[in-house]
């Protein structure tokens, strides 16, 4: 598709660094259908970035599958905070489930973190943690039990390790489920990874795996019950995340989509914010009423410029 309508790109900061970076930046499209969200990580070649033009070009051009729910159960984040930080936003969110970033500071202060969280959501609250592969076999293991023990009981623990195998390994070594994020997203072939010795439950990401339509396949071709996860997207693109775990047949866990508020803003003013820990499924993304004031001429035509290059990759 030419841009040929609006197009913004966009710069907003992060509250709090998160995966390293302090800046989200993206472009936003409209089509026929709606707008899209246009956001790979800034590090990522124009062969990983192809999927995530699919799904901006999905939502931009045809929409998205008729939804089966009409609202999703999400998670709040915690990143790498204080305690006290993390008991702040756990009680502030109003949801019942707690997802943690751990491994990136020492045992002692996960543990303390995942204390404080527990503290917050109350015992029939879900904790579940994201290690983002930093961990090796061993350090897993013994990181999963005392974490399990400190948070009063871990739901799953997402992506401890980096291969399949490790996952497997440490799989059979713990009692607490494991998520599978990295191996699926980051695969080959994600229709083909072989997860079902190796994880629990599979993390699914709407622009990693080139839209809704796309990650639907992935989800029935895992095997595993999903849970639907964002990329740091702004509203616009949260929505297509919205729509896949609204389309998938069964939804057992809440999802990973209310990470709006790690961004210092938004680019509408009809933001996806969760109330009472649910997200509304929307018909189509909300227009960005509100990118003039994070809008950046510098980097609008970098990004207009890595458009046009996974373009020509996609229709390859
Ligand atoms: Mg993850």
């Amino acid at each position: 598709m030419r841009l040929n309508r609006a197009v913004h790109a966009y710069s907003i900061p992060m509250r709090v660094r998160f995966r390293g970076i302090t800046q989200r930046t993206g472009l936003l499209f409209e089509g026929p259908a709606g707008w899209g969200e246009f956001c790979p990580f800034e590090e990522y070649d124009d062969a990983e970035a192809a999927a995530w033009l699919a799904c901006a070009l999905e939502a931009a051009n045809d929409g998205w599958p008729a939804p089966v729910r009409d609202r999703i159960p999400v998670n709040c984040t915690v990143p790498v905070v204080s305690p006290e930080k993390a008991h702040e936003i756990v009680a502030r969110s109003g949801c019942s489930t707690a997802k943690v970033k751990v491994a990136e500071s020492t045992l002692e202060e996960d543990c303390a973190r995942l204390e404080a969280v527990r503290d917050a959501l109350g015992p029939q609250g879900a904790i579940r943690v994201d290690a983002n592969m930093l961990w090796d076999v061993d350090t897993a293991v013994a990181a999963i039990k005392a974490m399990d023990k400190a948070s009063g009981g871990l739901q799953y623990v997402e992506q401890p390790c980096h291969t399949l195998d490790e996952l497997a390994a440490v799989r059979r070594r713990v009692s607490v489920p494991i998520a599978a994020d990295e191996s699926i997203r980051k695969a080959e072939d994600p229709l083909k990874v072989a997860v079902s010795g190796a994880a629990d439950i599979a993390v699914i990401k709407v622009a990693p795996l080139g839209g809704v339509r796309k990650a639907l396949e992935v989800a029935e071709a895992c095997g595993l019950p999903c849970v639907v996860s964002s990329a740091l997207e702004t509203s616009v693109g949260m929505a297509a995340g919205v729509a896949l775990a609204a389309a998938l047949p069964e939804l057992d866990y809440a999802c990973g989509l209310a990470t709006l508020p790690l961004l210092d803003g938004d680019v509408t003013s009809d933001s996806l914010l969760p109330v009472d820990g649910y997200l509304p499924v929307l018909e189509k993304a909300p227009g960005p009423d509100r990118v003039e004031e994070f809008v950046n001429d510098v980097i609008t035509e970098a990004w207009i410029y890595r458009y046009d290059r996974v373009l020509s990759m996609l229709s390859r």
